[in-house]
Parts: C-alpha cells; structure tokens; sequence
C-alpha cells in the first residue's frame, strides 16, 4: 500500500517557518507585502485567492486583495500593475489565471515586475530557472520537491516521467527535477503509448487535469507517484488525475488531492514573497 506524502503537514512546517523570518524582517523595518489580482467572478480563481489570503495572514505577510469587475479593460489592468510594480510596500504580485477571454494574459504576465514576479511566470524568471540560476521558484513544481525532500525521496538517478507540458507545471517541474539529477521523460497528448512511458517511471508526476486519468496499470510497482491534477470528479468532488483507489496498492508514494501539492504551492508563493521582501532589503543596504 503506498505511503502518503502529507502535503498540508509539510506546508504547515514551510509557514512557521516562514513566519520567523518575517518576525525578523519585521524587526528590521520590512513587512513583506503580497498583492493578488482576481478579475471577475470564477469560483475556483476565488477559492484559491481566498487559500493565499489565509496562507499570508498565517505568515505574517500583508496581502492587498484586488478584486476587479469583469468589464476591466486590459489597459486599466496594466496601469494598476504598473502602479504595483512602484509600489515599494509590494514585494509580490500575482494575477489570478485564468483572466477573462478579452485579456491578452502573456502581456498582462509581462508587465509584472520580474522583482516581483512570485508565481515565475515572467519569462526573464523563466530563463534563470532553465540555467539552474533560481530566484524566484516556480510555486507547483517547487512545492513538488519540497514534498519529496520531505519524505526522504531523492530524484538523483531515477527516471522521472513528467505527464503534462504546461508552463506553469510540466516544463519547470522537468526543469527542477533535471537540476536534482534525474532522467526526464516529458508527456502530453500526442505521446504514443503513455502508458508504455509511464510505467517506466521510478517517479511519475501527474500534471493533466483530467480526473482518474493515471490508472494502476501506467504505474511501475513500488513508484513514487505525484498528483498535481485538481478536479472535480463525478460527483462534484475534488480529485486529482491518479486513480487513487486502483493506484495505492501498486505505488509506494502517493500524494493526496486534496491535501498533496496543492497546500504545497500556496507555502511556496509565501516563500517567494518572503524571499522577495529580503531581496529587496539586502539590495537597499
Ligand atoms: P494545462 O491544461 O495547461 O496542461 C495540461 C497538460 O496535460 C498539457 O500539456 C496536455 O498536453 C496534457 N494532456 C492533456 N491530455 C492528455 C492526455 N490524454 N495524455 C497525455 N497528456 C495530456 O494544465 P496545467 O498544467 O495548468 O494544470 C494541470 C493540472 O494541474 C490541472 O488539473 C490544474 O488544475 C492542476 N494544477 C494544480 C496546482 C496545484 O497547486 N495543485 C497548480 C496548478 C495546476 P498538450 O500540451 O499536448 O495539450
């Protein structure tokens, strides 16, 4: 029966930690400051905003939630980025994805400050990631492996198949796990045979968005799986894309949805932001 990697109790440990080093950052005259974009109305994008709200009350951190109508045009999104951006009191911006079809997302990315780009998506963040240079961590792939450092799993020479090629997810979680020296495999739709590929991970890392996607017949024995999907199942429940009920007999890791990575990403971006905040200290003196 695989063993379960406790996303929230490792995210638990990532925040009290974190609330320390803003104490200090506290006593030294900087309140990291964390600014979180949501236009209109999605119901998961407000889920979400409202978990990194929490998360940053947790830490110590200031957040400042704008929440916009949908009608905002992409020129007034960009002078408020813009005025965020000079905002010395904001060490972190995120805009809440997805926006509204009548924005152009890439530009809208762009205009963050990659200073203040938390969730790395600005593609100057991007660079130094691919370089192995990291400031700023992508939030999912990196609470990925602060998961597997946690349960004592070191990517070092395993093959390591990533399912999903996304920006925010696949790419970087490649990226990362290359870094820690693993053989990468990377999926997506036109992958001939995934099951063929997947059974040959030591490390599988799911990143789809499709519920019960990974069966137990894709999963090697004894394999550490990761569950980055979040769905909602049949009845209206949130799932993962792993099978859970046929994979945990096969797997000998399995994380949980909910209570895996996702926990996991929200105690990254509070890290980034923390990281932010003493960056921009140290460079003051
Ligand atoms: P995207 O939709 O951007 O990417 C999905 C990827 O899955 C694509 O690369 C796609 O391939 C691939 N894919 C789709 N169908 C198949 C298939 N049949 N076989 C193999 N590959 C397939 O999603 P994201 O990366 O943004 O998110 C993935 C999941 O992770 C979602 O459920 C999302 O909600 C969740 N998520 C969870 C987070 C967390 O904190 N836990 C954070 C971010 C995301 P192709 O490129 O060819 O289209």
């Amino acid at each position: 029966m695989a063993q379960k990697i406790d996303g929230k109790a490792a995210a638990a440990r990532v925040k009290e930690e974190l609330a320390l080093q803003v104490c200090k950052l506290r006593e030294l005259g900087v309140t990291p400051g964390l600014a979180v974009i949501m236009v209109g109305d999605n119901p998961a994008s407000a889920v979400y905003v409202r978990n990194k709200e929490k998360a940053a009350q947790q830490v110590g951190i200031q957040s400042k939630m704008i929440h916009l109508p949908e009608q905002t045009t992409q020129a007034q999104l960009l002078a408020l980025i813009e005025e965020l951006n000079r905002d010395a009191g904001i060490h972190g911006i995120l805009v809440q994805l997805p926006l509204p079809d009548h924005f152009d997302e890439r530009a809208v990315l762009l205009a963050i400050s990659p200073n203040k780009d938390v969730d790395a998506f600005h593609p100057q963040n991007v660079g130094h990631i691919m370089i192995g240079d990291y400031g700023f961590l992508p939030c999912t792939p990196a609470g990925v492996m602060e998961l597997i450092h946690t349960a004592g799993i070191s990517p070092r020479g395993k093959h390591c198949v990533v399912v999903g090629r996304s920006n925010i997810v696949g790419k970087p979680m490649a990226m990362l796990l290359l870094h820690e020296d693993a053989t990468v495999t990377i999926c997506h739709s036109k992958t001939a045979d995934l099951p063929s590929v997947t059974r040959q991970a030591d490390m599988l890392v799911s990143a789809v968005g499709r519920a019960k996607f990974i069966t137990a017949d894709m999963v090697k024995p004894g394999a550490v799986v990761i569950d980055v999907g979040m769905n909602r199942d049949e009845n209206g429940k949130l799932c993962g894309d792993v099978d859970a009920a046929s994979v945990e007999p096969v797997a000998g890791y399995l994380t949980p949805v909910p209570g895996g990575v996702g926990p996991m990403t929200v105690a990254m971006l509070m890290r980034n932001t923390v990281f932010s905040a003493r960056r921009q200290l140290e460079n003051r003196n």
